[in-house]
Order: C-alpha cells, then sequence, then structure tokens
C-alpha cells in the first residue's frame, strides 16, 4: 500500500503579486525537496482533476460558488486582477487552481476509500481553511478539506469522519461550515491571538479548539494534542481522518510566532497515522494549507510524509 501524492502546475498559475507570501514557488520548494531527497520515488504521484461545481456545493452555498465564478473565471481571458480581501486576490490562472485545490481532495478521498493508496498527500495552492461556507478569504478560496469530508460522507457513504488542522492560523472556514455537522469531529490548535482571531469560543460541540499563546515550543503543542485531542478523536472513532496541513507554526515562519520544528511534524503525524490505523483502516487525505518559509516548508512536508509513507 502506497502513500499518493497529488498536485498540479495549474496550482503554480494562481499569482497574487511579486511578495506575496502565498506563492507559486511554494510548490516549487515542496517538489525539488522530495526529488533531492529521493522521497519523491517513495510516493505515487498524480496530477490532480477539476473539481465539479456540484462536489463544491457539498460545504458552500450555491451563491457563493457562483458569484466566485462569475468574479474570477473570465480572469482567464481578460488577464485581470481582482483583489477579494486585503491579502487575497485573483487573476488568470486562479479558477482552474481553485478546483485543482478540490479537485485534488476529492480524487485523494475516493483513492483512498477505494483501497488504491493508504493515504494521500495534496501539495495544492490556494489553501481552503479560511474560506467559509458564503466567503473567500486570508488566501483561500475554497475549503478543500470540508468539500472532501462531505464527498466521504455524502457520497461515499462514510458516517464519522474527523478533520485535524495544525496550520498556526483557526481554520474559521472549516469550522463555519462543519460546526453542527455532528458527523464530524475537528480538532485544532492555533496561534492566539492571531489572523483571523477567531477559535477561543468553539462554535459547535462537534469542535475540539486549543488556543495556543504566542512563543510556545512544540513541548506545549504536544501536550495540548495529548491531552485535548487524542481523547475525544479515540471516543469519537472517526472513519476517516482529513488534515488541514498547514506548516507556519514552524519557528522559521514569520506569519506566526509559535516554535514548531520538523520533528513536532513528524510527531503529529505519527499521533494521527496510530489513531487512523486504530480506527480508520489507516485512512488519510492531508492537504495543504499554510507554511510560507520555503525551506522549512519543504523540510515540515517532507517530515510529515516520511511518516504517513511509513519511512519514519
Ligand atoms: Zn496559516
Amino acid at each position: 500500500m502506497t502513500t499518493a501524492f497529488y498536485s498540479h502546475p495549474d496550482c503554480r498559475a494562481h499569482d497574487m503579486g511579486r511578495g506575496h507570501p502565498e506563492c507559486p514557488q511554494r510548490l516549487d520548494a515542496i517538489h525539488d525537496h522530495l526529488i533531492a531527497t529521493g522521497l519523491a520515488q517513495a510516493l505515487e504521484m498524480h496530477d490532480a482533476p477539476l473539481a465539479t461545481l456540484a462536489q463544491i456545493e457539498r460545504a458552500h452555498s450555491a451563491g457563493f460558488v457562483g458569484e466566485l465564478r462569475s468574479a474570477i473565471e473570465p480572469l482567464a481571458a481578460s488577464g485581470e486582477h481582482v483583489a477579494l480581501d486585503p491579502d487575497t486576490s485573483a487573476g488568470p490562472g486562479t479558477w482552474n487552481a481553485v478546483l485543482r485545490g478540490a479537485g485534488a481532495a476529492l480524487a485523494a478521498t475516493d483513492a483512498v476509500i477505494d483501497g488504491h493508496a493508504v493515504n494521500a498527500f495534496c501539495a495544492v495552492r490556494p489553501p481552503g481553511h479560511h474560506a467559509t461556507r458564503d466567503q473567500a478569504m486570508g488566501f483561500c478560496f475554497f475549503n478543500n478539506v470540508a468539500v472532501a469530508a462531505r464527498h466521504a460522507l455524502d457520497v461515499r457513504g462514510l458516517e464519522r469522519v474527523a478533520i485535524i488542522d495544525f496550520d498556526v492560523h483557526h481554520g474559521n472556514g472549516t469550522e463555519d461550515i462543519i460546526a453542527g455537522d455532528d458527523r464530524v469531529l475537528m480538532a485544532s490548535f492555533f496561534q492566539h491571538p492571531l489572523y483571523p482571531y477567531s477559535g477561543s469560543v468553539p462554535k459547535g460541540t462537534n469542535m475540539v479548539n486549543v488556543p495556543i499563546a504566542p512563543y510556545s515550543r512544540g513541548d506545549v503543542v504536544r501536550s495540548a494534542i495529548s491531552d485535548m485531542w487524542l481523547p475525544r478523536l479515540e471516543a469519537f472513532k472517526p472513519q476517516m481522518l482529513f488534515v488541514s496541513a498547514g506548516f507556519d507554526a514552524h519557528r522559521e515562519d514569520e506569519l506566526g510566532q509559535l516554535g514548531l520544528v520538523e520533528a513536532d511534524y513528524a510527531w503529529i503525524t505519527r499521533r494521527l497515522v496510530d489513531l487512523a490505523e486504530r480506527h480508520a483502516k489507516g485512512r488519510i487525505v492531508s492537504c495543504l494549507e499554510g507554511g510560507y518559509n520555503l525551506s522549512a516548508l519543504a523540510r515540515s512536508v517532507a517530515a510529515h510524509l516520511r511518516v504517513l509513507a511509513g519511512l519514519a
């Protein structure tokens, strides 16, 4: 059984301008590092398909999907850029990148449920966890992980899935979509206070939100995961795990002030693999969210993948 890896050249073509931290070079750094370390050879590489609007509308309102499409699909022909919020803009390559991101998560979900891979990682951009049911924000357009989780539940017939979010920022969009959906348990930690300044008061009883003080290191995060996430996840017995894998809690990342290192990402991943092996036949679909220091991002993704692929 293998670890599948989904990406697509279209995910590079979304460009929010010179100096923007959510840049195409993030994916280049990951790909280059996987090749240089030989890790690429241990993965089964796939091109991500385009998601359909019906698939996206399992997590987003049809009104929002239609509005976003009208705003950004024509940019491919016009070559123009439009700002959606002060940090988030769309350009000629954005619409297809967005559909590939959700399409990667969906294809990975099918591959894992069908037993073609034991788990999967989606190296995609733009990220998704700030996208709410009705709004694009914080570098995010559609919520790839929420779209995939709803596909597993509504289309593939699973009854319980977990969403794990270890990005340094609170996954407010995912919470907005799945709070109150008791088929999903979402466990996250995030620096608080930090953008988007939400999460300290969970929006539903199916949320395990763990705010972490700035300048905390991996020991604090590991204790919080052991004490707050794992008992709830064990009791929930998820049939599949979806991961919002942001690597911006790394100590070299300037968008947050936490002090995680590669060994912490490997430790977190090991806990998730163990949980998935106990309850979920090992099934994990992990999707890239943040991570903006290119070197730290590539090293951290490799640490995550080595554990997923059974190499560490
Ligand atoms: Zn982030």
